[in-house]
């Protein structure tokens, strides 16, 4: 499940990067900003799919999609890290990188209700900033990829296997309340993810 986005990221990075040898597929919320920045910084070229068959080897780190969905939820709407905005005119509210939008603006969002409202309004999710970040995790990994020789590590070990136990990303997000059926639904929306997690790491 792809996300239509049109960011400076999305038109100028390909999410496929050679490090050591091999091909690493980032993934958002899924660790790559710590890996990037900590872990393999000043190692990584960008390279693109059709680079991929060059390669014998690759890697990449997948999340539980419930647990993604509640760490994007935390991102954008509760911590407000990423400036929100789905009107081309930018409200001036505070705290000023907070902009809110038509479907956000006016609700009042907190742990218990932002996953009904997100979803409830999940048709309007590429007019947020960065879109992208809500694409499915398979969505990222380039067809070329499972030619590879490669392993799929879990989020959840990532500091077993990376060494980066200080810097991992540590914001609380279990607080965020979703729902069985709001479970169901995001498992719904993400069925690629669902099926890739099942299939790799359970
Ligand atoms: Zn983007």
């Amino acid at each position: 499940m792809k996300i239509a986005c049109d960011c400076s990221y999305c038109l100028e990075y390909t999410f496929i990067w050679e490090i050591n040898s091999m091909v690493w597929i980032e993934i958002p919320k899924n660790g790559s900003h710590n890996l990037k920045h900590f872990r393999f910084k000043n190692k990584l070229n960008l390279i693109n799919s059709n680079q991929i068959n060059n390669y014998k080897r690759g890697f990449l780190i997948l999340r539980d999609p419930i647990e993604r969905f509640r760490s994007l939820l935390s991102f954008y709407f509760i911590n407000n890290v990423v400036p929100i905005i789905t009107d081309k005119i930018y409200p001036n509210i505070n705290p000023p990188r907070y902009l809110g939008g038509s479907w956000l603006y006016n609700l009042k969002t907190n742990h218990k209700n932002i996953c009904d409202i997100v979803l409830d309004n999940f048709k309007f999710i590429s007019k947020i900033e960065d879109a992208h970040h809500f694409s499915s995790q398979k969505s990222f990994i380039p067809n070329e990829f499972y030619n590879l020789n490669f392993t799929v590590y879990n989020l959840k070990e990532m500091n077993l296997f990376f060494g980066m136990e200080k810097k991992v990303n540590t914001t609380n997000t279990s607080s965020i309340y979703i729902s069985k059926s709001n479970e169901q639904k995001i498992k719904d929306l993400y069925s690629d993810d669902v099926e890739l997690y099942e299939k790799y790491l359970i």
